[in-house]
């Protein structure tokens, strides 16, 4: 037999991979060779490619990671500041050892985190906004995926490669990347009548080599892309060059629901406070109060292994969105979903514009659904995509989202569409009702035109061919300087406007006035 065994050209090797691969997975999975085509001759010669370096410039100020996140980040306040500082320790110490190699040997414990807290409520829109603010990779998984094996779900040393495709393969911006670990709390392992289930154990215990430090092969076993790339290197050059990365300054964050551990916390509170406080204890049912009072132990008890929680000291509580918080998302995080629909009407030549009233019915809708605010996109795409699909093939070119559209989508797009009236008159009402926001960012004073007023509004706008702003403008000239009056003498702020003032409106104002100074504080 002969030991010198003819290497393989490329396409022998992907022909046997294609056949491994169909015979392992059956059609389901294929190999696409991202390098089709002949390599040419000259490429032989070509000098390998030089590594990818990357030089960690980290100078953020926790406050100003806080304020970065509030653009796109509503409420978590509490969250964003422990992100905040816990991030600019883990970069600085990272910065530190990377310029100063010896500073590596100092103590330090890394500053893993875990985030609790209900789902759709920002846990991974805060790190992804972290990660892409530094300028690190970022690698969200479900820690359901894994299993001690590797063998049912995807290894857990996959992360790691997993950082490196998202770094573009440059290994060095690698090794200061996040790994985001969500439903981690599915990964514990209660105590229960059948003893420990292992295969969470075993997860933890892979997870906890990587959080401490280790070098992972960056060419798996089971990952045939990466085999192939070493067969094709062998092929080349007569070796292949081992690449590992080390894991010590990546930052590992993990979070959860964790449903069950105020039951946990609730019970360790109320024995060590009995008969002191424990009432008000009882009396709250607020699961953040419990979160912000987790302990290692109750991770522990919730299935946690020491060495495992242990390796996390940072623990981040995120809030519970209500209505209010949906709203405002939806109207004013930099993120909003609201864009993007404007963008893809707008694509078509369409104006969409949403009404407060449209938002907030929407925002009462997602509420109900129970996955924060990640039910928004879900009402939004149910409320709107008959109107992506029919409107740009139609002559409409504004309609309003209003609260009517959000609850009968369907009955709302047929008017729309048959009459046009009835969509000038629903634009024409959102006009007043924006004039109305501008008077007050402008003037500090809350003016609302009551229905008749906002009707005869429009209806002066079309008979005299006038802007609703115009309309507004005439009628409200005089009106500034004397609610300030008013404003003045009782304390008032708010005002409604009947159709009368449009009817009078010198008059109505005079009488405004003359009140105010019989009912001046
Ligand atoms: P989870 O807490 O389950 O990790 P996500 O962070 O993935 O939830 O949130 C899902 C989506 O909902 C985000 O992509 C973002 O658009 C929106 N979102 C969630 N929470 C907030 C928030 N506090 N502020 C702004 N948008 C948010």
């Amino acid at each position: 037999m002969s030991t010198n065994k003819k290497i393989p050209t490329p396409e022998e090797i992907e022909k046997e991979f294609q056949e491994f691969v169909q015979q392992k997975y059956g059609g389901s999975v294929r190999l696409i060779n991202a390098s089709a085509g002949e390599p040419s001759p000259e490429a032989e010669d070509e000098a390998p490619e030089p590594k990818k370096t990357f030089d960690l410039k980290f100078d953020l100020k926790p406050k100003e990671i806080k304020q970065y996140l509030d653009r796109y980040v509503i409420k978590q306040d509490e969250a964003k500041k422990a992100l905040a500082i816990a991030v600019c320790d883990h970069y600085n110490h990272v910065r530190e050892c990377h310029e100063d190699p010896a500073a590596a040997e100092a103590d330090y414990s890394k500053q893993n985190i875990v985030m609790l807290g209900p789902t759709g409520v920002g846990k991974t829109y805060l790190i992804r906004h972290i990660a892409k603010l530094i300028g690190v990779p970022f690698v969200k998984a479900d820690a359901t995926r894994f299993s001690e094996t590797g063998y049912v779900g995807a290894n857990v040393d996959d992360l790691i490669r997993e950082l490196v495709t998202q770094a573009e393969d440059t290994l060095e911006l690698a090794q200061y990347g996040i790994i985001y670990l969500d439903e981690a709390d599915k990964i514990a392992t209660p105590p229960n009548i059948m003893g420990r289930d292992v295969s969470g154990r075993g997860v933890q215990i892979g997870l906890l080599k990587l959080m401490e430090e280790t070098e992972v092969d960056l060419r798996a076993g089971n990952d045939v892309a990466s085999q192939m790339r070493a067969a094709m290197e062998f092929q080349k050059s007569g070796k292949v060059e081992q690449e590992v990365i080390n894991t010590r300054h990546i930052l590992f964050i993990i979070s959860g629901a964790f449903t069950g551990m105020a039951d946990i916390i609730k019970k360790r509170m109320h024995q060590s406070k009995i008969g002191f406080n424990a009432e008000i204890i009882s009396k709250t049912d607020d699961v953040t109060q419990y979160f912000e009072n987790v302990t290692p132990k109750d991770f522990i008890d919730f299935g946690f292994e020491p060495e495992f929680i242990g390796r996390l000291p940072v623990h981040v509580v995120c809030t519970e969105l209500g209505v209010d918080d949906l709203f405002y998302i939806l109207k004013h995080s930099e993120g909003s979903i609201i864009r993007q629909y404007e963008n893809a009407f707008r694509a078509y030549g369409i104006t969409v514009v949403f009404s407060d009233c449209g938002l907030r019915r929407i925002a009462e809708k997602a509420i109900a659904q129970k996955t924060g605010a990640r039910a928004l996109m879900t009402v939004c795409e149910k409320v709107l995509r008959n109107y992506k699909f029919e409107l740009p093939s139609t002559g409409v070119e504004e309609f309003v989202v209003t609260a009517e559209v959000v609850e009968s989508p369907d009955v709302e797009l047929k008017r729309i569409i048959k009459e046009p009236n009835y969509r000038r008159n629903t634009v024409m009402c959102e006009q007043v009702r924006r004039y109305e926001a501008a008077f007050y960012a402008e003037h500090q004073l809350q003016i609302q035109f009551d229905a008749e007023a906002t009707a005869l509004i429009c209806e002066r706008a079309i008979a005299d061919e006038q802007t609703v702003k115009q309309v507004c403008d005439q009628l409200l000239g005089s009106y500034q300087h004397g609610l300030n009056l008013i404003k003045q003498n009782t304390g008032q702020s708010t005002f409604t406007f009947p159709k009368a003032v449009l009817e009078n409106p010198d008059q109505i104002l005079e009488e405004w006035i003359r009140e105010s100074y019989t009912t001046k504080r």
